[in-house]
Parts: structure tokens; C-alpha cells; sequence
């Protein structure tokens, strides 16, 4: 019989590209959760919508019961948790609904597959936001909890209740810690995608002599480790097919700040920039000539907005995946530069 496959998160970025993934590289069939909703946006599915072996299912990570019976009607052979809230930003406002979803979320999910499918492999998505204030770089699995969000303390918490489950119950449940990961798929409230929209959108206004807006950003400082989603998807598949269940941590091994992604997206779209003025004064604007050469009347390309600092930052994180490396078998295809050029190209013709 063929295999099946549960994904939550499926219309997300990671959730949508696990199914594209498995669609192509498996002949398992999909079944992808949703939650009931008035307004679902698709836009990330559309390569596999129609599909014959998709299928889509509803549910809730904060409803037992519908996880219950959907683990119980589909005896899926894996179990592939994507669904989350995925923003650290707005954790702040929104911390119990954080924890519900992100921690008594996976709770929900393990407790449906021991009842139901012990045999079922489960994967967690967890986060280097559970490293938060780092004490050590590069950050490896074995580096302290130590988050700075609810959003982090929230994996930080599924982390362990994987650990526990996966040791008293024997179960294949593993916790994949991934560091930043991005595509043309993201969320446009993540930095990456902001960024990438707002260069595609100033562009536009350039090539039709119109004026635009500076993108608005908070902390420039942070610098993180950034990689292709569809890479992760890769590895997520090997973490979840070993002879026993392990949690590994994928990264790029590099680390770059805000403002680098800034100057390769501009350039990516062939506009020229430089940094003037400091802390809350600084921007990044046009070059002299090339403001001269686009006639443009305002130059300022990027500025700061106080309103998107957070509470408390995570200022740098760089990850150390050389175990899931050597171990595994996987690596990361798509360098940052090339990261940056495809997200930058996709918005450019969407825009
Ligand atoms: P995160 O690493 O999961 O929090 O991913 P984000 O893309 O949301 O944020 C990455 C970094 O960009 C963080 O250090 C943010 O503080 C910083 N940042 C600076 N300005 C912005 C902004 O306008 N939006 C977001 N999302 N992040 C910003």
C-alpha cells in the first residue's frame, strides 16, 4: 500500500514546499491540513492544488479533537508538523495563542500518534530562536535554551515534550532545529520578503518616473543565518528517514547581518545605494549618480521605523549543521548571494 504523508502548515511557506517535494521525489499520497477559515490563501500550492495524490484536509493544532480523528482516519506513515505561528515578531502580542499553537500544538499531535499510529514518524519544526541569547558561536544542538520571545520559548518547549514522548513511548519523533530559511514563498512579514517586495515595488516606481516610499525597517544589527527553504525541505525528509529517530541542526554555517541583505537585494534589481546618517537617522538612498541618472526626486531607499524593533532581540545566530552534514548526507545548495537574486528576480516579475 502507498505511503501517507500528514503535513500541517501547508498553505506556509515549508509546508507547501514539503508537499511540492514529496509530490515529486515520492509516489506517497498528501494529505494537507488546513484550518477552517473564510479567507485561504492557496497561492503557495498551485503546483500541486489539482494533484491527484493531494489531498486537503481540515483541523486545528489548537483542537484535540480534530487532530484525534484525523491521525485516526488517515493512519498516516508520517507526520510532518509545519503548522505554527511562525512570526517572532508579533509573539509579543499574541503569546498564549503562540504557546497554544506551538507547544500544546505538538503535544496534541503526539498524543493523537501514540494512541492512534505509534508507528508513525513525526516531525517537529523547532527553531535557532530556541538558542536566543546565545552564549557560543557557531550554535550547535547542544548549545543551552536560552530563547528571547515567546515564539522561542514556545519551540524550546515542543523541543522537550518531542524528547519525552519520543523516549517514554518509543516513538520515531525528532525535532529538527533549522535556522532562518527563506524563499519565494515567505511570509512577507519576515524581513527577507520585506525587503525583497519593497525593492520589486521601488524598482517598478523608478522604471514608470514615479515616486515611492523608503521600505520601513527596525534593527539593522541582527545578523542571522539564512538559507533556502526548499534546501531545508531536503534534510527535514533525511531527518525524518534514519534508521533511528535523532534531532539535527540545519544552517548555512554563515552568518549576515540586515544591512548586507539589503545592498545584495538593490543590487539584484541594478539600483545603486549607500549608507548615510546613524542609529534611528540612518538610510540607505540612491548613489548621487544614480539618483542624477533616474531623475529621481527622493532617493531614500530603506529607513528606520522605531515601531519594528522588538522587545528584545536576537542578535546574532549562526549555525554549526556539520553532523547532519556528514551524517546525513545533506548540504545546502544555494548560497546566500544566490538566495537573495532568486527571491529578488521572483518579486521583480510579480511586482
Ligand atoms: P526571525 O529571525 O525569525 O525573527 O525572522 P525575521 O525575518 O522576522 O527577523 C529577522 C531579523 O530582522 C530580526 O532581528 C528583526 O528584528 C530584524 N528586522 C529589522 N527590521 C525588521 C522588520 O521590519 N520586520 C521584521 N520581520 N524583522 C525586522
Amino acid at each position: 500500500m502507498k505511503k501517507k504523508v500528514f503535513i500541517t502548515g501547508v498553505l506556509g511557506q515549508d509546508g507547501a514546499n514539503m508537499a511540492e517535494y514529496l509530490i515529486n521525489n515520492t509516489d506517497y499520497d498528501i494529505f494537507g491540513m488546513i484550518r477552517r477559515s473564510s479567507n485561504p490563501n492557496f497561492i503557495n500550492c498551485k503546483s500541486f492544488l489539482k494533484n491527484s495524490r493531494f489531498k486537503l484536509v481540515y483541523g486545528d493544532l489548537s483542537d484535540s479533537v480534530s487532530i484525534d480523528s484525523l491521525v485516526q482516519e488517515i493512519q498516516p506513515d508520517y507526520f510532518i508538523n509545519f503548522g505554527a505561528q511562525s512570526f517572532v515578531g508579533c509573539s509579543w502580542e499574541i503569546p498564549l495563542q503562540t504557546f497554544d499553537t506551538n507547544a500544546t500544538g505538538v503535544a496534541r499531535c503526539l498524543e493523537a500518534i501514540r494512541k492512534h499510529r505509534p508507528t508513525c514518524r513525526f516531525y517537529s519544526a523547532g527553531s535557532s530562536e530556541e538558542f536566543g541569547d546565545v552564549t557560543y558561536t557557531p550554535q550547535d544542538i547542544s548549545h543551552p535554551i536560552r530563547p528571547r520571545s515567546p515564539y522561542g520559548a514556545s519551540k524550546a518547549a515542543a523541543r522537550h515534550i518531542v524528547k519525552v514522548y519520543r523516549e517514554s513511548y518509543n516513538l520515531y519523533a525528532v525535532h529538527g532545529i533549522l535556522f532562518n530559511h527563506e524563499g519565494t514563498k515567505r511570509g512577507e512579514e519576515f524581513v527577507t520578503r520585506k525587503i525583497t517586495k519593497g525593492v520589486a515595488r521601488i524598482k517598478k516606481a523608478i522604471d514608470n518616473n514615479k515616486a515611492f516610499d523608503a521600505i520601513e525597517l527596525g534593527n539593522l544589527d541582527s545578523k542571522r543565518d539564512w538559507s533556502d527553504s526548499e534546501d531545508f525541505i531536503d534534510g527535514v525528509w533525511k531527518i525524518l528517514n534514519q534508521e533511528r529517530p535523532k534531532d539535527y541542526v540545519l544552517s548555512s554555517n554563515e552568518t549576515h547581518s540586515i544591512r548586507e541583505f539589503i545592498e545584495l537585494a538593490f543590487k539584484a534589481a541594478g539600483i545603486q545605494g549607500a549608507w548615510h546618517g546613524k542609529a534611528l537617522s540612518e538610510e540607505y538612498s540612491a548613489t548621487t549618480e544614480y539618483a542624477i541618472k533616474h531623475d529621481l526626486n527622493s532617493s531614500v531607499l530603506v529607513k528606520i521605523n522605531p515601531k519594528f524593533y522588538r522587545p528584545a532581540e536576537v542578535d546574532l545566530l549562526l549555525g554549526n549543521s556539520c553532523p547532519a552534514r556528514e551524517e546525513l548526507g545533506w548540504s545546502p545548495k544555494t548560497s546566500f548571494e544566490n538566495l537573495v537574486n532568486k527571491m529578488v528576480e521572483n518579486d521583480l516579475l510579480c511586482s
